[in-house]
């Protein structure tokens, strides 16, 4: 028997963004909705999903539309050189969690979490130009997903979408427009830039199966990621330093410095002859 009410997929959603939304729909807890689909979350949901067939749990259960395709081919090919998701994804204290682009979600239809958030390497959104958020701008706790979103917030009346905090039920996207086109070349270093960058390119390479290295003509197999990564050539949390809350620093010192530059010209009001 297939469920009714269930919500489309969205382009790359990460499987607990979805269980969520399904979950919401029918008044379920999420573990409780994944029970039924017979998955057993544990302590990743992206992970469990990927040890199964999300097409198949998804055609088999409901009559949504999505990329789920997509999702299992990236998730199959990360189980290759991570097959835990201990190396690649992120959690803290062995909770899952998604950083999340506050333009992205202040601007999606839909409001949902992409997979690519949950990389540890997937640092910036190339379509707004900016860092992701780590944490919610107000209680500063981790998006940790799946919860549920019928008793979310701190008075357990419940969230209705995915762009508000699970934790203080406030919304995530507050002030997002000052972080877009804020991830400015002038403002990091050369090494900050070439890691940012090899981040998006682990990602391709998990969508393409193959690893392509600057200079070479010949292409990899995945599993040269997993060197890449233990070289330090990722921007993974212990030898990269640079996040959003960083970024927004260094434009306030830049604009600081700018303005005490701009106060030691002060504007001439005298006219003086030119002899
Ligand atoms: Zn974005
Ligand atoms: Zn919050």
């Amino acid at each position: 028997m297939k469920l009714l009410d269930v919500p489309d997929h969205q382009e790359m959603e990460s499987p607990s963004s979805w269980l969520m939304r399904v979950a919401f729909r029918q008044v379920v807890a999420p573990r409780e909705l994944a029970r039924f689909l017979g998955v057993g979350i544990g302590v990743d949901c992206e992970m469990a999903f990927a040890k199964l067939s999300f097409q198949a749990l998804a055609s088999t259960h409901t009559s949504a539309a999505g990329t789920f395709r997509h999702v299992d081919l990236l998730m199959e090919r990360l189980r290759k050189v991570d097959p835990y998701g201990e190396r690649f994804l992120l959690r803290h204290n062995s909770v899952a969690y998604h950083r999340f682009c506050a333009a992205c979600l202040a601007t999606d239809r839909v409001k949902y979490f992409r997979l690519e958030w949950r990389f540890k390497c997937w640092r910036w959104c190339p379509e707004h130009s900016c860092l992701l958020l780590e944490c919610c701008p107000h209680c500063g706790k981790r998006a940790s997903l799946p919860q549920d979103m019928c008793d979310a917030g701190p008075d357990g009346l419940g969230v209705a979408t995915l762009d508000r905090c699970m934790h203080c039920a406030e919304l995530l996207t507050t002030n997002w427009q000052v972080s877009v086109d804020t991830l400015a070349q002038e403002l990091t270093t050369p090494w900050e830039q070439a890691l940012l960058n090899n981040g998006r390119a682990a990602l391709a390479a998990l969508v393409l199966g193959k690893v392509q290295i600057q200079g070479e003509q010949k292409a990899h197999g995945l599993r040269r990621l997993k060197t890449i990564e233990r070289q330090g050539f990722l921007p993974h949390a212990s030898q990269f330093r640079l996040t959003h809350d960083e970024m927004m620093r260094r434009h306030e010192q830049s604009l600081l410095t700018m303005l005490e530059s701009a106060s030691s010209h002060p504007l001439q009001t005298t006219a003086h002859s030119q002899n």
